[in-house]
């Protein structure tokens, strides 16, 4: 870690102490810490009303039990959390994931980041995160449902349009979302529309929400690139990940003219220099909830899947890391640097590690943080929130048009912040700066709370 402010590390260690075993949560907050030096000597109204130590204290942590039946009708048992981390700016907001890596150090440091994000988009949304360490891999439709069904009868109780609003992460999409909105309706009695977003377009959901994620990663990195005078047109990308994120960030890649020659699941890696065929990789994903080795199999020929090995290896001028959180390390910093690398836009939520951020930018590559560059999927939620209480729906070219606007905002909002802060360029510092602000000036507005 870089040198702390010197105000702040005290406090750091607070954190480090109060939040033992929780590495993931240490790590977010320290990569916030690192950025508010600036921050901490212009605003010591911040310092007098305890500002950043409330921020990294949830406003409420809770844990619970999830009992279900599996297919054999044999008893299972699984955590449950959700963090309701920050609402200044709004209801909680933020996703379910359904891991088996699902802890609270996890939830913690996705609520943290979701907090910081959420205000970045400017939408009037608080930060909150949850989830359970339930592997949805391999269970059949009806397992995935009484799961669902266990986990919102406990959750139910802690959520709501004007409360705190879930919708997916890792391993909660269409499929699950809908078991969770249909408990909550049977058991509320209610049809509230707004307690969930990323729901399905037939009953209350938002088009352009599903791709939102992805293409607003490729939106940010449009302008990242636009700035210097660039398009993608014939740019050569790689995404890890095949997931959500990743296949409509290859998407939108592709329609603006890249190629995405690689991406990812946990067993390895695919490289096809044709550019990756999504629709034979959404078909093996989504409905056949198979791996990216099937689509090398499928395809044959010039494509070739890599067992294990990083993708950070394939030759690219961007690197879109859409996985998951520590993927990218200095190891992998060091391959994309070697074969020159120009960007690196995080869609995933914190996938570089501290020594892989630090080992890029010392190599001049120009590095966005997924605070900012994957904003697109909560800001779309918030459409999505928008269009419920209007009891509305929009066009897809309207909603796709709003996203597009969004992220230019984010964009712009993080290059001047950092400009005002003395740190110009730094798209790190511009959002974690410009995050903070935003919640720590409404936090002095609403008094000690
Ligand atoms: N899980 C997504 C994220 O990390 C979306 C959250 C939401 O839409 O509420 O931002």
């Amino acid at each position: 870690m870089t040198t702390l402010h010197s105000a702040l590390v005290s406090v750091y260690d607070e954190v480090v102490e109060r939040n033992p075993g929780e590495p993931e949560f240490q790590q977010a907050v320290a990569e916030v810490f690192e950025s508010l030096a600036p921050v901490v000597d212009k605003h010591p109204e911040y310092a007098d009303g305890a500002i950043v130590q409330r921020l990294v204290e949830p406003e409420r942590q809770i844990i619970f039990r999830v009992p279900w039946v599996d297919d054999a009708g044999g008893v299972r048992l699984n955590r449950g959390f959700r963090v309701q981390f920050n609402s200044t700016l709004g209801p909680y907001k933020g996703g379910l994931r359904f891991h088996p890596s699902v802890n609270l150090s996890i939830i913690k440091f996705l609520g943290f980041e979701q907090t910081f994000k959420n205000a970045l988009t400017g939408m009037p949304i608080g930060g909150g995160k949850g989830g359970a360490d339930f592997d949805p891999k391999g269970k059949s439709d009806a397992e995935v449902m009484r799961f669902c069904q266990s986990y919102m009868t406990e959750l139910s109780r802690h959520i709501g349009e004007y409360t705190d609003v879930p919708a997916g992460d890792i391993g909660v999409g269409g499929r699950e979302l809908g078991y969770l909105f249909g408990q909550y309706k049977r058991l509320t009695n209610r049809y509230e529309s707004g307690v969930l977003t990323g729901k399905g377009i037939g009953w209350g959901g938002s088009l352009v929400r599903t791709e939102a994620t992805g293409y607003g990663t490729v939106f940010f990195v449009d302008e990242m690139l636009r700035r210097h005078g660039e398009t993608l047109e014939g740019k050569r990308i790689i995404v890890s990940g095949s997931g959500n994120v990743a296949r409509y960030a290859i998407e939108k890649a592709h329609q603006l003219g890249a190629t995405v020659v690689a991406c990812s699941d946990s067993g390895g890696y695919v490289v096809d220099e044709a550019g990756i065929d999504l629709e034979l990789l959404t078909e093996i994903k989504e409905r056949r909830r198979g791996r990216v080795a099937d689509y090398a199999a499928e395809k044959g020929g010039a494509v070739r899947h890599i067992v294990g090995g990083q993708i950070w290896d394939v030759p690219c001028a961007i690197a879109l890391p859409c996985a998951t959180q520590n993927e990218l390390d200095e190891r992998g910093a060091a391959a994309l640097i070697r074969t020159g690398v120009r960007i690196v836009a995080e869609g995933a939520n914190m996938p570089t590690t501290p020594g892989g951020i630090a080992a890029l930018r010392a190599g001049g590559v120009l590095f966005a943080p997924g605070k900012a560059v994957n904003a697109g999927g909560v800001a779309t939620s918030a459409l999505e929130m928008q269009q419920n209480a209007s009891r509305d729906s929009w066009s897809f070219d309207y909603t796709e048009e709003r996203l597009a606007d969004i992220m230019r905002g984010i964009h712009d909002r993080v290059l001047e912040t950092a400009d005002t802060y003395g740190v110009p360029d730094d798209y790190v510092a511009g959002a974690n700066i410009a995050g903070v602000t935003q919640v720590a000036d409404a936090m002095l507005a609403l008094g000690v709370i």
